[in-house]
């Protein structure tokens, strides 16, 4: 104020940058008498409804999950395919949006289909062998085979039998009610929707 108007007489420009000073020192001393807000911070858990008990969560039904997944079908609906190739496990189901990438079927799968087909294809060589007693390599042209063929026809049905049982006890990222399609619709929106 003293600056821009013209330079009073006997009052030199030093004055009135302390009365202004003076101002300052005042009202920051107002401002620090005044109480503290705490910032505003707001986490997930804000909008993810936080479940104390597992008697909160809806119910996932272990058997049929079992059976959605052996069919190969998305253990949530058991309308959507698991798979978009031989094994390769859908990110998402195409039907009701099930994320199905949290699985963790690492190499169980395998491990199943070679006790399931070892007493199949073993029990079979010992049946075969005590009843016709065939030659070997007859026995080798039919059991080989068979063993590859029983195995790749089980690993895609055990897999996705194990990605059921993993989803219906919340194994994994499965155990976040965030990620429930129920849920879904309660989380916060993307930065995109919120600009108007
Ligand atoms: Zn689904």
């Amino acid at each position: 104020m003293g600056r821009s108007g013209p330079a009073r007489a006997g009052f030199p420009e030093k004055d009135s940058a302390n009365s202004s000073a003076v101002d300052n020192v005042a009202e920051t001393a107002y401002v620090l008498t005044q109480p503290l807000e705490p910032p505003i911070t707001m986490t997930m858990s804000d909008f993810v409804p936080e479940a104390t008990s597992a008697d909160d969560l809806p119910h996932r039904d272990i058997w049929q999950s079992l059976k959605r997944g052996w069919r190969q079908k998305c253990p949530s609906c058991g309308d959507g395919r698991i798979y978009g190739k031989f094994l390769k496990v859908n990110g998402v189901c195409s039907s009701c949006g099930t994320e199905l990438f949290h699985h963790r079927a690492d190499d169980a799968p395998p491990y199943f289909v070679m006790t399931i087909s070892g007493h199949v294809i073993v029990s079979g060589i010992l049946i075969t062998e005590r009843m016709f007693s065939p030659p070997t390599w007859v026995e080798l042209a039919v059991w080989l085979p068979v063993t590859v063929l029983l195995s790749l026809w089980l690993l895609p049905r055990v897999k996705g039998a194990l990605i059921g049982y993993q989803w219906a006890l919340r194994m994994h990222g499965f155990g976040n009610p965030a990620f429930d399609s129920d849920n879904l619709a309660q989380l916060p929106p993307s930065s995109s929707e919120t600009v108007s």
